[in-house]
């Protein structure tokens, strides 16, 4: 297809299933070429090919964001391939600790769930920013969650203050990656890289979750997609959800 994004570069972390499937599925229906992240080359590879049977150009780019050679060498790799990047999407996140309790929080798990959650998204942005410096559209989506808020959203069940004292590690690290979302944006701001954040909201990516009332995998997408195509005055150092301000 051909729009105004035709030919865009994007990269979109941990994206051989769930929402960043579902984000790459959108901007190449966009025209964006889009570089599938995953960490594990066969499962890349096959959702990459999956997409592109449907009639884009996406294709596999191996990238483990837990890993400082990995990260070192995807950005090596696509300096290579493609010499920019355009858009990246930091979506890779693990651990949603709901069962855990913080005062008996395993502090290894912690640190592993920043690892991915936190500096995977800071550690693929500082390698990816010498590409991004390339593009004349350079956008940063770093896929955050409400429940890492302080902010009370009217009628959400979702927030920092809103669900007991469950699910430390995940919370937190949303929570810091909104603060680097900021720090970020007004670091980037002279050099018209937009950094935002954006919660796609709950859905239905894990099993019996669509019962719980979880949105569509496709709903929770678009609100990143936008994020990535915003014009080059759209916002920066900004939290949303389907294009709305979301409170920190
Ligand atoms: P998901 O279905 O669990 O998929 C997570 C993806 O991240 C998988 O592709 C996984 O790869 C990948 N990943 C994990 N660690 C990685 C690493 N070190 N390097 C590269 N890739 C890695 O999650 P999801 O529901 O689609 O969520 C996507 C993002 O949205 C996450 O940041 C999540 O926190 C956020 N979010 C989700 C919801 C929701 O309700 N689903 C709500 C708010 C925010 P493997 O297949 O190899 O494990």
């Amino acid at each position: 297809m051909s729009t105004g994004f035709a030919g865009r570069v994007a990269l979109v972390t941990g994206a051989n299933r769930g929402i960043g499937y579902e984000v790459c599925r959108q901007l190449a229906d966009q025209g964006v070429v889009v570089y599938l992240g995953a960490r594990d080359a066969a499962k890349g590879e096959a959702a990459a090919a999956e997409l592109t049977a449907g009639g884009g150009d996406v294709r596999f780019c191996a990238i483990d964001v837990a890993s400082d050679p990995s990260v070192a060498a995807a950005a090596r790799w696509m300096d290579a391939e493609a010499g920019r990047l355009d858009i990246l999407v930091n979506n890779a996140g693990i651990n949603f600790d709901v069962q855990v309790r913080t005062s008996e929080a395993d502090l290894n798990t912690i640190k592993e769930t920043l690892e991915t959650n936190l500096f995977g998204a800071w550690r693929t942005t500082m390698a990816f920013l010498p590409l991004l410096r390339r593009s004349e559209h350079p956008r940063i989506v770093n896929v955050s969650s409400e429940v890492g808020g302080f902010g009370d959203t009217p009628g959400s069940p979702f927030g920092l203050t809103k669900m007991g004292g469950v699910l430390p590690a995940y919370a937190i690290s949303k929570t810091a990656l909104n603060a680097l979302t900021v720090k970020l944006a007004l670091d980037l701001k002279e050099s018209g890289v937009l950094v935002n954040a954006v919660c796609p909201g709950f859905t239905a990516t894990a099993p019996g979750t669509a019962e719980m009332g979880a949105r569509p995998v496709r709903e929770g997408a678009e609100g990143i997609v936008r994020a990535a195509l915003l014009s080059d005055d759209g916002p920066t150092g900004g939290f949303f959800r389907d294009g709305q301000p979301l409170p920190w």
